[in-house]
């Protein structure tokens, strides 16, 4: 390694009247809080195939040593073993910092405790700094990617973002919640208990993100989310005036349980999804038993003509729709009672909006549409909670919830090939959480 010093640099304009070198001392200590610490000296190996860059710090003769718990001045006990902290990179250039800290005795604790260092945190070779920098780049581009970028690796970027996750976690602000959406979300290839998550949103207006993941979606998944926020913050739970959840029995209880005092409201998404799919079993009855193989095709290729909102299917789309529509009998009439329940959505009172659901779910009974009736048996049991939307005037839905779930099912493929539930749960916190980021004193990206 050549010790080359810090006499490269460069000129901030051709007037040398106002020249200033800019070396790397200089740009180190704009970037990074060094208060009672010194640069002794900057080496460098650009030659070499794995060019880096050596910072080798040392203490500043004129500050006392502060203790790492307390922040308090202490007597120096004793000189650790040099350590070295991976930094920022600079024009992709490796940094490293080295430093011997020091043990300080602790004017609280009367033992020795090592010395505080604004880069460090914990036993982590990787500064601050860089954690941030490596967990910004984390939450745009896999984590893959932002490793093989900034020549780090996988295991940096996820100790990055976990630090960074961890930090953010614990100073969130959980005050002021009003409104959540439970939600599970499916991830992997089998549909066990085990492949799905559960999610608690916070949706009230201006204030959407993520609160808590829970591995499954039971009774037990839920009851420990709702535990684990009421312990963070007290009166977390008797502060919600909406639940906004779909007809999953287990969540339902579990609301019920812990914030009865709360408008738990059915999400209209998840109405329309089930109407969907009893649709698309009638269209596959159907289809299955038509002779002609061509009709058999276009009914098939009418699937997601069927299953869209009915206005918004136009022009050869909508001629289209129409001749499937034409083609089966049964499956035109399932459609008919999906479209129509749109309008159930619309009411403003509750007791008009019950009078429809009467209407409908007799007219769906009527139709002798066996997946239609199951449907309509379903909101008929719930016919109380389905109102809850009405009473709460309409402004909660998990629209933005599933807005927030495609986020996440990005989020979850870009981090393909790592399906533990910790990487799973860090990269969901890491998009969706809008957590609070340590602070620092520059921006690096
Ligand atoms: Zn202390």
């Amino acid at each position: 390694m050549t010790a080359a010093g810090v006499e490269w640099g460069c000129q901030t304009t051709n007037n040398p009247a106002t020249a200033i070198q800019l070396n790397v001392k200089t740009l180190l200590r704009h970037v990074q809080d060094l208060v009672g610490f010194v640069v002794k000296s900057v080496r460098h190996t650009l030659g070499a195939p794995d060019p880096r860059i050596d910072v080798d710090l040392d203490i500043d003769p004129r500050r006392k040593r502060r203790c790492s718990c307390c922040g308090r001045p202490g007597r120096v006990h004793d000189i650790l073993p040099q350590r070295q902290w991976h930094f920022v990179p600079l024009w992709n250039i490796p940094v490293f910092l080295h430093y011997a800290p020091r043990r300080v005795v602790c004017q609280r604790f009367g033992k020795p405790v090592v010395e505080a260092m604004p880069w460090n945190r914990g036993k982590s070779p990787y500064a601050a700094a860089y954690m941030v920098f490596l967990a910004r780049w984390a939450g745009r581009l896999s984590w893959k990617e932002t490793a093989e970028i900034f020549s780090a690796s996988w295991e940096a970027v996820r100790r990055s973002v976990e630090w960074v996750v961890a930090w953010g976690l614990e100073h969130r602000d959980l005050s002021g919640v009003t409104a959540v959406g439970v939600d599970d979300l499916h991830h992997g290839r089998g549909k066990t208990s085990l492949n799905f998550l559960t999610l608690v949103y916070q949706i009230d207006r201006g204030s959407r993100r993520l609160l808590w993941i829970g591995r499954a979606r039971t009774e037990a998944t839920l009851r420990e989310g709702f535990d684990e926020l009421e312990k963070l913050r007290a009166g977390f739970l008797g502060g919600l005036r909406v639940v906004c959840s779909d007809m999953w029995k287990p969540f339902l209880k579990v609301v019920r349980e812990r914030c009865g005092q709360a408008l738990n409201v059915l999400d209209p998404f998840h109405v329309a999804k089930h109407l969907n799919e009893a649709l698309d079993t009638v269209r596959r009855g159907e289809q299955s038993r038509l002779k002609d193989k061509a009709a058999r095709k276009e009914a098939k290729g009418g699937r997601f003509l069927l299953l869209t909102r009915g206005t918004k299917v136009r022009g050869k789309a909508r001629a289209k729709l129409k001749a499937v529509l034409a083609s089966l009998g049964r499956t035109s009439r399932a459609w008919e009672l999906k479209e129509s329940f749109r309008r159930f959505w619309l009411y403003r009172s509750p007791a008009w909006a019950s009078a429809y659901l009467r209407a409908w779910t007799t007219r769906a009974m009527r139709s002798k549409i066996e997946p239609m009736k199951k449907v309509a048996r379903m909101l008929r049991a719930h016919e109380d909670l389905l109102l809850n939307y009405f009473r709460a005037k309409r402004q909660y839905t998990n629209a933005m919830v599933e807005g927030m779930n495609h986020k996440a099912r990005v989020a979850l493929a870009r981090s393909f090939g790592h399906r533990s539930f910790d990487v799973l749960k860090l990269v969901l916190y890491h998009n969706l959480g809008d957590l609070p980021e340590p602070p620092s004193s520059h921006k690096f990206c």
